[in-house]
């Protein structure tokens, strides 16, 4: 199908650029022929014209049993239609999302530029006048998967989702795109540069992630908790402070240098290192994060959808 060839080449190079997509974040899909196409979970964007990523789902069932608030949507397998989709994937934990939104072609990004708004307690206000004159929504923090399709309303083309990422959906992949580039050119902020003079840091088992040296108030801001979903399910919760390790976390934090990422970490893990160095280093000294509560944070280290994520081969 046309369609879907041209959003695999499409996702293959979002899913390649770090600053929209880390490891196996972000999804896409598309919506033909009463079938939506939607990236597998676990699966990596990146990868999109090598494997088979995207599974296809009965689009006419899912929307009734959505109406209808059928627990079934929760992982959304039981509209999966095995005739068209590869074997042992997944539908995305947020195919919901995608399948709620009535635009063909929805596109899910952890974008840098959007996140490092995203993730403050003013970010609503911040982000307002720079996106002025879009058809934008600001979505404000609820889990991925079925509380966050409960929670967007259609009637926008751009979803800014609080310490989560961006949503962009339009008829035509162009334009979704067009959407990305306009957002990400909006809300591009200046890399806070790091002291000079910095200070030698080594750390015997762990090297530099790729990514910005970061100042000592953004070491403050990124150690002191976390604030989007995949730096929890993939990091664990905040950052070591390298004058305060206890035993072997997978990301240390120190002013002057990039991130240190444990030499063991899995390649999604590196990802979302370089991530939080890339976010942390947008960040100005009097931003104020919103943290994951502890709350939030156990109801996404708890659900089985980010065990499986975890787990699944494109992780590892
Ligand atoms: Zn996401």
């Amino acid at each position: 199908m046309n369609d879907l060839a041209t959003l695999a080449r499409v996702s293959a190079e979002l899913g390649g650029n770090r600053l929209l997509v880390q490891a196996a974040g972000g999804n896409t899909s598309v919506k033909a022929d009463g079938v939506l196409w939607v990236k597998a979970s676990g699966r990596w964007l990146a990868k999109a014209t090598d494997e088979p990523i995207f599974v296809a789902l009965d689009l006419a069932r899912l929307t009734r049993a959505l109406t209808l608030g059928d627990p079934a949507c929760e992982t959304c397998e039981a509209f999966v239609r095995a005739d068209l989709s590869s074997p042992n994937l997944r539908p995305s934990v947020e195919t919901t999302l995608h399948a709620g939104l009535p635009q063909r072609f929805v596109l899910h990004l952890h974008c840098v530029e959007t996140i490092s708004y995203a993730v403050l307690v003013d970010g609503a206000a911040r982000v307002a006048p720079l996106l002025d004159g879009l058809k934008w929504q600001w979505v404000p923090y609820i889990r991925p998967g079925l509380p966050l399709f409960q929670t967007i309303t259609p009637g926008a083309d751009i979803y800014v989702l609080a310490n989560h990422g961006l949503v962009v959906a339009a008829d035509a992949l162009d334009a979704a795109v067009g959407l990305i580039e306009t957002v990400g050119r909006r809300l591009a902020r200046p890399l806070q540069a790091a002291p000079s003079g910095s200070r030698r840091v080594e750390r015997a088992g762990y090297r530099f992630a790729d990514a910005p040296a970061l100042a000592p108030h953004a070491v403050r801001l990124a150690a002191a908790g976390s604030y989007y979903p995949d730096h929890l399910v993939f990091l664990g919760s905040g950052a070591a402070l390298i004058d305060s390790v206890v035993g072997a976390p997978p990301v240390i934090l120190a002013a002057g240098v990039p991130p240190l990422a444990r030499e063991d970490l899995t390649p999604a893990q590196l990802a979302m290192a370089e991530c939080l160095g890339d976010v942390a280093a947008r960040l100005a000294p009097d931003d104020r994060p919103r943290y994951f509560t502890a709350q939030e944070e156990h109801d996404l280290t708890h659900w089985d959808a980010e065990k499986y994520r975890l787990t699944s081969p494109g992780s590892a």
